[in-house]
């Protein structure tokens, strides 16, 4: 039994090693350059329309693959599908295509987890993130398109990134006054302004009347 305790520590041990890796890879900021030939669109004002659109970062690594769908000015459109299925990539470029702002939600949560860690809160403590919830002052605003959140008025934008707050952001999630604290920020300015919100619950509870859902 002992050899076999060994054997699972050593396992555990290469696991967390791995997961770590991964995590130091998704952080590294990807670098991007328009193709030699890339054209400037002009700014979209009528419907959009993506008829089997295909996109990848790397050749011939496709993350949409014939992607199609057709959006009317004013409509209130859900994305939902499963992780690495081109949600985020396809919002990202309809935001840029249209010229307006594009909401990561999960760095909100990011951002509470980076607050309640620093604040030295007890993660797995539920009643108390509910608590502690009350006395932040989390907001979100845009500068040349880019997201920036603050909390307390300090910008905490550039802290959200590391595996630490992956962690506790999954963990905060879980807390119910986080979600409709975020949720409602989430819902005031989806009314105040045009923009393309990214988050798993946005279909479901932040825009639940979203005429026309993707699956
Ligand atoms: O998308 P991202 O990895 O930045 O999200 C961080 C975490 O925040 C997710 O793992 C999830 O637990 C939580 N989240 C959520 N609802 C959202 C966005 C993110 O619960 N709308």
């Amino acid at each position: 039994p002992i050899q076999n305790l060994a054997e699972q520590f050593n396992w555990l041990q290469s696991a967390l090693a791995s997961s770590e890796k991964v995590f130091s890879i998704m952080d590294i900021q990807p670098q991007m350059t328009d193709a030699p030939d890339a054209i400037e669109l002009d700014e979209v004002k009528g419907d959009i329309e993506f008829r089997d659109v295909w996109f990848s970062y790397v050749p011939g690594e496709w993350v949409l693959q014939g992607v199609s769908f057709h959006v009317e000015p004013r409509q209130t459109v859900a994305f939902v599908g499963s992780t690495g299925s081109g949600k985020s990539t396809t919002a990202k470029k309809i935001a840029q295509l249209l010229g307006i702002n594009y909401m990561d939600t999960g760095a909100m949560y990011r951002a509470v987890a980076y607050e309640m860690m620093k604040r030295g809160v007890d993660l797995t403590d539920i009643d108390k993130i509910n608590a502690e919830i009350r006395d932040i002052d989390l907001t979100v605003s845009y500068s040349d398109g880019a997201q920036h959140i603050s909390i307390d008025g300090r910008d905490v934008t550039d802290k959200l990134r590391t595996p630490e707050v992956s962690a506790g952001a999954s963990a905060v999630a879980k807390a119910g006054n986080v979600r409709e604290y975020l949720v409602a920020i989430q819902q005031k300015t989806a009314n105040q302004y045009d923009m393309v919100m990214d988050g798993r619950d946005i279909g479901t509870v932040v825009l639940p009347d979203s005429p026309a859902k993707f699956f």
